[in-house]
């Protein structure tokens, strides 16, 4: 904690920034929100400098709490309690480490609870819990979002256990809010530790966090002084925790209102029927027909090699097309962050999808980056909250794969890889929400399905999917040159899984792919998103997975699927069975 931290209310006069020591004059200080024009230092706001800098203008409505027992230890350090909390107040001009109330956002409303780190530290007293959480029952009573605004040393000594339970109280607050399918957004102020940290900060859907703002449960100096070891440089601050997959996104306070706007925007109750919760069987415009491509001169291999050409779009470009905006999150909180499975909110038209999909890239550095987009544990644990979060909101999920296949590597394996493409699985299997997917390029094995298990499932005609890569199958069954051959043996190209029944169409690609046209291709994609989605508009949720179980259920069953011969390329009697491949891969 730095010493001549400035904090920021209306200030006159030169004030001297934490960060860089240079002098700031007072009004330009507050007029940047509290950060240094010279080296972006984020300083500490009060909470109504806090709310005014990120509600819309005159909306904000105060929340109070009567006063409980102000003293309910009798508690006497170097002074009794009642005479430092009156102190506080009067240094402060506040009651608590809290102010709360309901607002807008960017025209959302919300209800808020903003600390203030000058009164006792921000300490978790029963004062700022309760006046949390009836913040978090208002935003339940009202069916708003709820956003915190953490800054906190941690729970309030002077108050005992009493403080320490404050953290469960709040907690049950929130539970409540998860229930009932409210967002709950917090942004991470400098500091922010201890119970604070270990309760509601980190209890939110969306983690924001500040530049530079630290957030841990135990401090700096506890830790160095427990186990004796220089800590790295960066050590707890936003930077760190994102990269680490344990907040969000990093940002500036000039744009958290926009940021806040967005996630608020995509929570919201859009008049849409949809959002699952229509009537049983309501109807549902009729998709259009599907596109049944033919297979002139289909050659698998030069499909394949289509598929993984390096300049073919990736994720992120048809993002940045398809989407009006696409808001990424980040993170598997749990202490990673892959580059290769991206995903967050996003509006393609007039609906808030969540988006995920896997990123290859296409530079030399990009594909280290992403491991040639193939995905480790963290990507997929970071694939299931965002799932998790679609299904909370009730917003739809879309995901665009293009991978050769789960990262084969001994972290990998070490940190659950199977584990977290069945628990990928298992999750969108049940999701209480429509689910489509695209595969978009490579749809390798295991670590495609994990995140293309869908109501809906197309392919852009240059794609592939399949149990194994065609190099894999031949090495096992033949050798390792005659992977054309088990290309065309796998029958892994667009119109193949349309007749094997397992995808619903296939979005087409100009001649020699979709890089030689990503804008006309991503209107295509976009298109068949939407109208896979419209399709899923008004059938009530629980219809939705039942009839996604029964899709699956009906895989490979006899007497359903239609499999028809892919023009003779293989002969019958060597077709291999998907499970005979699948028991050579095991072995
Ligand atoms: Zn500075």
């Amino acid at each position: 904690m730095s010493v001549g931290e400035v904090e920021v209310g209306e200030r006159s006069g030169w004030l001297s920034c934490a960060g860089c020591r240079q002098l700031v004059y007072g009004k330009r200080w507050t007029r940047n929100l509290g950060v240094c024009p010279f080296c972006q230092h984020h300083g500490r706001l009060t909470a109504r400098a806090r709310i005014a800098g990120l509600v819309d203008p005159g909306s904000f409505a105060e929340i109070t709490a009567p006063e409980g027992a102000v003293d309910p230890l009798g508690f006497v350090d170097s002074m009794p309690y009642p005479q430092r909390l009156a102190r506080a107040r009067g240094a402060t001009g506040e009651r608590e480490a809290v102010v709360g109330g309901t607002a807008m956002v960017d025209g959302h409303p919300v209800a808020l609870a903003v600390m203030d780190f000058r009164f006792l530290g921000g300490s978790l007293g029963t004062g700022t819990g309760e006046l949390i959480t009836r913040v978090a029952e208002e935003a339940l009573a009202r069916a708003v979002p709820v956003l915190l605004v953490p800054a906190s040393g941690g729970a309030r000594m002077q108050e005992g256990i009493l403080s320490l339970l404050q953290m469960a109280k709040v907690s049950q607050a929130l539970d409540r809010l998860h229930e009932a399918g409210l967002l709950v957004v917090s942004i991470v102020t400098d500091p922010t530790y201890g119970g604070v940290a270990a309760s509601f900060a980190t209890q939110a859907d969306v983690i924001l966090a500040e530049p530079g703002a630290r957030l841990g449960f135990a401090g700096p100096r506890v830790i160095r002084d427990t186990i004796g070891q220089e800590l790295p440089l960066g050590f707890q601050t936003a930077e760190f925790l994102r990269e680490h997959g344990l907040v969000d996104l990093v940002v500036d306070r000039s744009r958290l209102p926009e940021v806040v706007g967005r996630l608020l925007a995509a929570a919201g109750r859009t008049p849409r029927a949809a959002r699952g919760h229509g009537p049983v069987g309501a109807a549902a415009p009729a998709p259009r027909p599907l596109e049944r491509p033919g297979r002139p001169g289909t050659d698998a291999w030069a499909v394949v090699q289509r598929a993984r050409a390096l300049d073919r779009p990736t994720v992120r470009d048809y993002a940045g097309r398809i989407c009006d905006w696409f808001l990424e999150l980040h993170g598997d909180r749990l202490g990673a962050d892959s580059a290769t499975v991206v995903g967050g909110l996003a509006r393609i038209g007039d609906r808030h999808v969540v988006l995920v999909g896997t990123q290859k890239g296409h530079s030399t550095r990009e594909v280290l980056a992403t491991n040639f987009g193939m995905a480790g544990p963290e990507g997929y644990r970071k694939a299931i909250r965002l799932f998790s979060l679609a299904e909370k909101l009730r917003l739809p999920v879309v995901t665009l794969v293009d991978t050769p296949g789960a990262y084969p590597g001994l972290d990998a394996e070490r940190h659950g890889q199977a584990h977290t493409i069945a628990a990928s699985i298992l999750r969108l299997v049940g999701l209480r929400t429509p689910v489509v997917s695209v595969i978009t390029g490579e749809g390798g094995s295991g670590g495609a399905l994990a995140l293309a298990v869908a109501d809906r499932t197309f392919m852009l005609s240059n794609a592939v999917y399949s149990v194994i890569s065609p190099e894999g199958c031949a090495a096992i069954l033949w050798s390792a040159q005659d992977a054309p051959r088990a290309a065309a043996a796998l029958r892994l190209t667009a119109p193949d899984l349309l007749d094997l029944g397992v995808i619903d169409g296939v979005v087409p690609e100009p001649d020699g792919g979709a890089q030689r046209d990503p804008d006309g291709t991503a209107v295509r994609l976009r298109r068949t998103i939407e109208d896979a989605l419209a399709a899923l508009d008004g059938v009530d949720v629980q219809e939705v997975v039942a009839r996604r179980r029964a899709r699956l259920r009906a895989i490979g069953a006899p007497g359903e699927a239609a499999v028809r011969p892919p023009d003779g390329t293989v002969p019958d009697g060597e077709r291999p069975s998907v499970g005979h491949l699948v028991g050579q891969v095991a072995r």
